[in-house]
């Protein structure tokens, strides 16, 4: 049976800190995926909060206390705050999947990575497009781990990417993104913005 809500939320106000935070803006938005959207998650908002941040982590905790996991693996940047705080939780081991090449992440540090046949829990901040999630589980599976589950803070896609395994999401939100030559707000010629770098690039 099913956790009810109630019980997963432990009295944290998720939309409560997202809004407080400042987290969630609207405008026109290149997201890292290439692809453009009318709201941005400023996921630096929330993690430079660290108390909002475990607020949020003990939620992800909570979802998979009893799942096992041994270790738990989050991408740079955002994911290795969330793995630590969620591996300290869980009272297990945490580790970081960094940049390989463009499309893929490693553990490159080879004194304690994941061992193989060790239960995985993988964390990522923002889920887009499931493309950093992916490349951790790539990395866990090939060090022979055992991926039992996927913990994020906000889910942007409302729950469309299957990972295979169980996924705890403390936000769920369906928010669009559009291909450039398929955005409406490109075609309305309201100028693009990058987030993180304080740079408003050219629509064109
Ligand atoms: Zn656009």
């Amino acid at each position: 049976m099913p956790t009810p809500r109630a019980d997963l939320s432990g009295g944290v106000d998720v939309a409560g800190i997202l809004r407080a935070t400042g987290a969630l803006l609207e405008g026109h938005f290149l997201l890292t995926s290439g692809r453009h959207s009318p709201q941005y998650f400023e996921k630096f908002r929330v993690l430079q909060r660290p108390q909002e941040t475990a607020a949020l982590c003990s939620l992800i905790a909570h979802a998979f206390r009893d799942a096992g996991a041994q270790a738990v693996a989050g991408p740079t940047l955002g994911g290795v705050i969330i793995s630590y705080e969620v591996a300290r939780l869980l009272g297990v081991r945490a580790v970081y999947a960094e940049p390989g090449d463009e499309k893929t992440r490693v553990f490159r540090r080879d004194f304690e990575t994941v061992h193989p046949g060790e239960r995985v829990l993988v964390v990522d901040d923002i889920l887009t497009t499931g493309g950093s999630v992916n490349q951790v589980i790539a990395a866990v599976r090939r060090a022979g781990g055992q991926v039992i589950g996927v913990g994020l803070l906000v889910d942007r896609t409302d729950g469309a990417i299957d990972f295979g395994v169980p996924c705890f999401a403390c936000e769920r939100r369906s928010v669009p993104s559009y291909a450039p030559d398929a955005c409406p707000q490109c075609a309305a010629g309201l100028p693009l913005i990058k987030p993180g770098g304080g740079v408003n690039l050219p629509t064109s």
